[in-house]
Order: structure tokens, then sequence, then C-alpha cells
């Protein structure tokens, strides 16, 4: 959709191929599994979605979201203990995937230049090893094939995306893709939350301890519109999920701490155990190749998916869609632009991607099949230093400061090798370390824990 606008902006008409049905409402949908999990939007990619379409984020808070500022509003329990809850430096956008979907879905369909195909699947690229001039389509309402032909084609079809097979079938050489895979997880499970733990209530985040050479195994419970808790269980490979509704409490009661199986302990279920096995991270390379078509861009997932637990997906394919925008506001449409802008696109998801699969690597039986050099070395330093940053980060506002706007995409993690960090955490004054969840005793009560 931020593409679509994006296109739009610049554009005379631009056709949306979906192959789901979109709902007139916020709902679940087939070819949006992973809306069924936690999603938050970070505020580095907020601020993005924001830009591009101005009012956006507060018709998502009109409509229930939550703009949860970080550490503030989270209670989180790292590999080396609880984080203190220092006042918040960035925030995220908190809410059902279907209810931000929809809202920047209203906004960018207003458009008359727009025109929305559903029902309908992309099955092949059109045109040459040189331009590409079109879509093949196929209509799931009456099973017609059909050409779009267009001057420009954006793959946004999400990590199942059929890019390398097309364009292989155009003649050109496979595209080089890297594939770190953690063997994520998820299960999930919504809830009432009791009266008034929705608006103020904190979001809880256990994360797993990479170091005991076990499967990681993870927890979140995230306040969501509608009086709704959503609570999210994750593992790495070998590890157990819960795949029917009375394992789901067990299973929580088995984290690293018992805080979020206590909050789910006594409220009313209102949904079953929801299951996914979608969460490695996965990368092409278009730009490595010599030979780009002209006409053809890839972004979000299609290009780069991550393990979902960093939560920075839909940033990343919001930063895809800035750079389309720039590139198009230039006006640089001659041979070879298609190439230069894929190159840029790319360049912004190597942030999130090297995040990601670093930590990934640590998970024991994690599959590496990267070419990426960083990840195919001694990382005995790095690694070092990421732990030290994690160290200090739960008790230090100032480094948690920094690590917090790396992980919300708001600056680049080449901040966290500025020699000013590197001062920082030399000097960084430390707060004694959290014994205890730090849930207030007003946040107690509402959740019926003191
Ligand atoms: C469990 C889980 C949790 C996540 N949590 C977060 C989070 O907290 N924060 C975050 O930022 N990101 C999160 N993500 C990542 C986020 O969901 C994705 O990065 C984001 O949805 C990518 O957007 P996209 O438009 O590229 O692809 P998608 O959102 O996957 O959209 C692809 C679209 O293309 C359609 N489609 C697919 N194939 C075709 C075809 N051949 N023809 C026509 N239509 C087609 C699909 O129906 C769909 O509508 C999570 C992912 C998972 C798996």
């Amino acid at each position: 959709m931020l593409v679509a606008h994006v296109l739009a902006r610049h554009l005379d008409s631009v056709t949306v191929v979906e192959r789901d049905t979109l709902p007139d409402h916020p709902a679940h949908r087939k070819g949006l599994p992973q809306g069924r999990h936690v999603h938050v939007l970070w505020s580095g990619g907020a601020r993005l979605v924001e830009g591009l379409l101005p009012g956006v984020i507060d018709r998502v808070l009109g409509a229930g979201g939550r703009r949860v500022g970080f550490q503030k509003d989270v209670v989180t329990l790292t590999a080396h203990g609880w984080q203190h809850r220092f006042p918040a430096r960035q925030f995220a956008i908190m809410c059902g995937r279907p209810l931000l979907d929809r809202v920047v879905r209203d906004r960018v369909l207003t458009s008359d230049r727009i025109r929305l195909r559903q029902r309908t699947e992309a099955v092949a690229l059109v045109g040459d090893s040189v331009r590409v001039s079109g879509v093949e389509v196929y209509s799931l309402e009456n099973g017609t094939r059909e050409t779009l032909e267009a001057d420009l084609v954006v793959d946004a079809t999400g990590r199942r995306s059929g890019l390398r097979r097309w364009l292989s079938a155009l003649g050109l050489p496979p595209v080089e893709v890297d594939i770190v895979d953690a063997g994520i997880a998820y299960s999930t499970r919504e809830f009432v939350a009791p009266p008034g733990a929705t608006g103020g209530f904190p979001a809880v985040n256990v994360a797993a301890d990479h170091r005991t050479g076990q499967p990681g195994r993870f927890g979140v419970l995230f306040p969501q519109e509608g009086g709704r808790w959503m609570a999210t269980l994750s593992c790495t490979r070998g590890g157990k999920l819960p795949t029917r509704s009375e394992s789901f409490l067990p299973c929580a009661q088995s984290l690293p701490d018992p805080l979020l199986a206590r909050l789910i302990g006594s409220v009313e279920p209102l949904t079953d155990v929801f299951v996914s096995h979608i969460g490695a991270n996965r990368r092409l390379y278009p730009e490595r190749l010599n030979r780009w078509p002209d006409g053809l861009i890839i972004v979000g997932d299609s290009l780069a998916a991550f393990n979902p637990i960093h939560g920075h997906g839909m940033s990343a394919a919001a930063r895809g869609a800035v750079v389309l925008d720039k590139w198009l506001t230039e006006g640089d449409l001659g041979p070879g632009a298609a190439h230069r802008t894929q190159q840029a696109i790319s360049a912004v998801v190597d942030d999130p991607w090297i995040m990601a699969t670093s930590k990934d690597l640590e998970y024991v039986g994690c599959r590496n099949e990267s070419t990426d050099p960083r990840l195919n070395q001694e990382v005995s330093y790095t690694h070092q230093f990421a732990e030290l940053i994690a160290r200090k980060s739960i008790r230090s506002q100032a480094v948690s400061d920094v690590a917090t706007d790396v992980a919300s995409m708001s600056v680049s993690q080449v901040e966290l090798g500025a020699s000013r960090f590197l001062l920082l955490m030399q000097q960084a004054k430390e707060l004694p370390e959290l014994l205890q969840a730090p849930l207030r005793p007003d946040e107690l009560a509402i959740a019926n824990l003191e």
C-alpha cells in the first residue's frame, strides 16, 4: 500500500494486484498469516509512514492503537536481567496488524489513480532480460489469464515471492539469496484484558537466554485495541511450542520468568492458538546482478524478510517505499535507473538484516546458508561487544537510549561503533540490578497480581 501510494504521487495510473479479497473492516486474511501474531511498528518506521501519509498514525491511535514508549511502557526480561523502565526515548505503535493495514489501506485507496485488482494473482513477469514491460495475472474469480502492461512493476508479494523463478524465465542469471534460519515458530492466543489493562498497561516481553545452549524461548504480551491482550510464545529450532489451547499456559509457565503466565492465568481466552513457522531471515541480492531489467523493483519481504522477533519488517518495507519516492521525485527514469534504485533500496535493508541474522546465529541449530562475509567469520569480538551493550543497556539510561535508537530503526547501527558511543559505554552510570519485574503497584492491582 505504501508503494502504491508513492507510485500514485508520481505516475498516472497504478494497479495493485492482490490475491486476497481485502476486508472492509480490520480482519484477518489468508494472504497475511503473520497478521494473527503480535506486530509493532517501531518509531523509525512510524515516522516514515507518517511522512508518506500525514495523519495516518493519529488515525491508528484514534482507532485504539497505542503509542508505547520504550522503555517506560515496557516490562522486559533480557538474558541479562530485568530492564529498567527508563523515560521513553523511542516508541512503537502497538495494535493488531489488521487495524494498521485497514487504516493505511483506507487512506491510500482514496486516490483515483489507484485501481485495486483483488482475487488476482501475479504469475509471471512479461518482457525480457533488458526490460520488464508488465505482469501476467491469473483471475481467481473466473480462471482467466491476462497481461497487464506497465512502465514499472514493483514486486511486493512478500516472503513467498516467485521473483527468482520469474526472473529466470526471462533469461536472467539466478539472483543470489542468503538464508539464516534459527527455526523460529510463533504461537499466539488472545485474551480478554482485565478492565483498565490495555490503555496504560505495559507491554511485557520475556526474552530468551541464548547463552544456555538450549533452544531460545520467548514470550510477549501486548495490550491491543478492543480490550484485548495478545500473547505470543515463540521458540527457535528444537524448542516446544503450544499447538493446542490447553498447552498454552503450561508453556508460558516454563519461560525464563512466569510473569506472562501469571498475567494470562486468570483471564478469559478469546481465541484458540494460532501457530506459524515463518521466521527465517531471507535476503535476495538483486544489486549483485550485472544486468537488471529496467522497469522492475523489489521491496518489502520479497526483497528481505527477517526474524520477526525484532519487529523490523514493516519499517524496512517503509524504508524501501521512501527510497522509491525519492527516485521518482528525481525523475531519473532512463536506462539503468531501476538497478540504481534497487541498489539504494537494498542498502536500507542491511541494518535490520545484520541485526537479526547475527543474533540468530547464536541460537543452537541455526542454519546458516549465507555468503554474507560478516556472518561467516570469527565473530567473538563483535559478539562480546553486543553482549556488553545488552548488559549495560538494561541499567544505564544513556546506553539504553542509543540501543533503543538503533533497535527502533531510528538511527543506523553504525552508531554502535562510533567513538562517542564507546566513550559513553565506558562512562555510563549504572543503576542497581532489578531483582523482580518492574511493575508498579497500580499495574499489579489492575492485573490482579498484588
Ligand atoms: C510472526 C510474524 C510477526 C511479525 N511481527 C512484526 C512486527 O512486530 N513488526 C514489523 O515491523 N514486522 C513484523 N513482521 C514482518 C511483517 O509482517 C512483514 O515484514 C511485512 O508484512 C512485509 O510487508 P510486505 O508488503 O512486503 O509483504 P506482506 O505483508 O506479506 O504482503 C504481501 C501481499 O502480497 C499478496 N500476494 C502474495 N503473493 C501474491 C501474488 N502472487 N499475486 C498477488 N498477490 C500476492 C498477499 O496476499 C499479501 O497481501 C512479522 C512477521 C511475522 C512472520
